[in-house]
């Protein structure tokens, strides 16, 4: 974890002794006609101690059982709010769940168990909630840091998270938010509205599109290297941290850009990333 986090607490709920949390809120964040549903969940925990960092993860236990008749697994979601609430002060978190559905060859969908249940879950339902997880994949309090956060669609939950805790606690610090955001289009991408509201001496805001009629795709990497002489001017500093969080698959791209623009600058990458890894600077966050 970074040198100057807030130390977590974990393991607090299990299977055995869930926390009980009230759905308060449930809304679509993609657009109606978009092809994918990624919805913003608020759970109340009423008067449960349940404490979250930035960067940490909750276990959604789903109900029922599975083919085999034996419960089902706990799948992990991140936590998309800061500690102290939607709004400050608030016993409640916010999750950006995608819904997993998958058509197959032979023209069935194969949903997913935990998403679909998250994504269909009503005002007033109660959710068994266990951890919270996550010790590493913490933000740094010390406001002189900088923070690249590189993400794609959910992977933007964390961050979300950290900008909020910046905004709220530190609006005039001198270390900067840097976000490489990748989604198909602005009508997929999670947030997009109220993003744009973010104030950019807080947030250096990229958001990257792969699928824009008439336009060639773009990846996450490839905005990054339009950026490379000042991500190469960030990560040579010890006080810059990197974040990268969304779909297993992604590290490969974001590594091969970093170390090119490393190249381009005469700096080498894998001592770089050894040293920020030392120094809980450096965190993957893929699934
Ligand atoms: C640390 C951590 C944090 C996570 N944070 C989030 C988060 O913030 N938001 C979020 O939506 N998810 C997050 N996930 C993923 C989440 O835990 C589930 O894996 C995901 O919601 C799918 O679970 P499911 O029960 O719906 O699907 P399952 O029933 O487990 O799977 C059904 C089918 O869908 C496929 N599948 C599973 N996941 C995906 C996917 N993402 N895309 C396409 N196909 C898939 C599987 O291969 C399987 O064939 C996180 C995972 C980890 C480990």
């Amino acid at each position: 974890a970074p040198a100057s986090a807030a130390k977590p607490q974990i393991n607090l709920f299990d299977r055995k002794h869930p926390a009980k949390a009230t759905v308060t809120g449930n809304f679509r964040l993609t657009a109606p006609d978009a092809s994918c549903d990624i919805r913003h969940i608020i759970l109340d925990l009423g008067a449960t101690h349940f404490p979250v960092l930035e960067g940490q993860s909750i276990g959604i236990v789903p109900p029922g059982a599975d083919a085999n008749g034996r419960p089902h697994k706990v799948r992990l979601f991140s936590v998309a709010s800061p500690r102290d609430g939607e709004r400050p002060n608030t016993n409640n978190l916010a999750l950006t769940v995608k819904r997993v559905a998958e058509p197959q060859p032979d023209g069935s969908v194969e949903r997913g168990v935990a998403s679909n249940y998250v994504c269909d879950l009503k005002l007033g339902d109660m959710v068994d909630v266990i951890g919270p997880f996550g010790a590493t994949f913490l933000m740094p309090e010390d406001p002189g840091t900088d923070v690249i956060m590189i993400c794609t669609g959910t992977g933007s939950a964390p961050f979300r998270a950290f900008t909020e805790r910046r905004r709220r606690t530190m609006p005039s610090a001198a270390g900067k938010l840097y976000l490489f955001f990748g989604a198909r289009s602005p009508a997929e991408l999670p947030y997009f509205g109220p993003l744009k509201k973010v104030p950019p001496k807080l947030l250096d805001q990229e958001l990257v599109f792969s699928r824009l009629p008439d336009r060639a795709k773009e990846y996450v990497q490839d905005r990054m290297r339009k950026r490379s002489a000042d991500l190469a001017g960030l990560i040579e500093r010890d006080t810059t941290h990197v974040y990268v969080c969304g779909l297993r698959g992604m590290e490969g791209g974001v590594e091969a850009s970093f170390r090119d623009i490393c190249g381009e600058h005469g700096l080498d990458w894998i001592k770089i990333r050894a040293r920020m890894r030392e120094t809980g600077r450096y965190h993957v966050e893929t699934y």
